[in-house]
């Protein structure tokens, strides 16, 4: 699949193509709901608000999927147009530290999904809950807000700004968010940290392998500390030295900080050290397959290549 969000295949542009959306307060968050609650209200409720729920969050329960979708179905084109059903009934349930990989062939519809869940298009029926909630409740600009505090985006193509360092890429969504500068490259350099780039901290784009980029766009992407990170082919355009270690990377994140990832990828070896695979066919979910060593999500052990199917 050689795209990125919202920007090819003539789908409904985004609106605030992600990380340089429209800059409004952001609050790095460790709980949505409660950052929700605490963040100033600069606009009218109407256009900017969280709903309900959100704002009187309920009595916290764990949550047992970080993400969710119940029939999802998504159908292109207009009445008297042919119609193509790229996705055709899809119930997923993603769990937090999951690394959950996503396969299918040209049009099975895996773009489609990548989409939805992002929050980048909006589903023809069926909902998509991210930590229980449903994005069909929200407005646009409340999408926008989960979109950028909740969700992490990693693209085929690192999209990194050419003219700035390792550090200033990765603090830019913080510092476009209104956060100070000194607090914004804090939390950089700790993300860069994570991704193990902080000897790079000073490097611009050109001067790094492409592994090396990705890293950092995936820093990029870690920095608002999402519930879960979406990646789009991550390795597509890597050689696979570097490949291998892009994906040793997500899968060290999932393991060890338990972030939850979805990644669609067309590489068997990518997808072999997922904790689950799954794999479209004509927009429906032709086979789920669960790795077998992640029962112990929590044990850094080399992933198993075998899948043990489970439909
Ligand atoms: P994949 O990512 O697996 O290649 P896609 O999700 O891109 O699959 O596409 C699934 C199906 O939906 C394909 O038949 C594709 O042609 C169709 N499709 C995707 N986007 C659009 C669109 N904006 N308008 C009409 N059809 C689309």
């Amino acid at each position: 699949m050689n795209m990125q969000f919202g920007t090819t295949k003539g789908r409904t542009p985004l609106l605030h193509p992600w990380p340089y959306e429209k800059p409004s307060p952001v609050t790095l968050v460790e709980e949505t709901q409660t950052a929700y609650t605490k963040r100033p209200r600069k606009r009218s409720q109407a256009s900017h608000s969280m709903p309900r729920e959100l704002s009187h969050p309920p009595e916290k329960k764990p949550l047992m999927y970080i993400l969710e979708t119940r029939g999802l179905r998504k159908v292109y084109g207009n009445e008297g147009e042919v119609c193509v059903h790229a996705l055709r009934g899809i119930d997923l349930q993603v769990r937090k530290g999951e690394l959950l990989a996503i396969m299918g062939p040209s049009g099975s519809g895996k773009s489609t999904l990548l989409h939805i869940l992002g929050g980048v298009e909006t589903p023809t029926s069926g909902q998509v809950l991210l930590e229980g909630i449903d994005l069909a409740t929200l407005n646009d600009d409340q999408r926008t807000l989960i979109r950028r505090e909740r969700m992490g985006f990693v693209f085929q193509s690192f999209n990194l700004l050419p003219a700035f360092t390792a550090e200033e890429n990765v603090a830019l969504p913080l510092e476009l968010g209104g956060m100070s500068s000194g607090e914004a490259r804090r939390r950089a350099v700790e993300a860069l940290r994570l991704v193990g780039m902080t000897h790079r901290r000073d490097h611009m784009p050109s001067m790094m392998s492409g592994g090396e980029q990705q890293r950092v766009a995936i820093a990029r992407a870690l920095v608002m500390q999402p519930a879960i990170l979406l990646a789009d082919e991550p390795t597509g355009n890597l050689d696979s030295v570097n490949g291998r270690q892009v994906t040793a990377l997500l899968r060290r994140l999932a393991t060890r900080e338990e972030q939850t990832i979805v990644m669609v990828t067309h590489d068997p070896t990518v997808a072999a050290q997922a904790d689950r695979l799954i794999r479209l066919r004509d927009g429906l979910i032709e086979d789920e397959a669960q790795s077998e060593a992640s029962s112990a999500l929590s044990t850094p052990a080399p992933r198993s290549c075998l899948f043990k199917r489970t439909v």
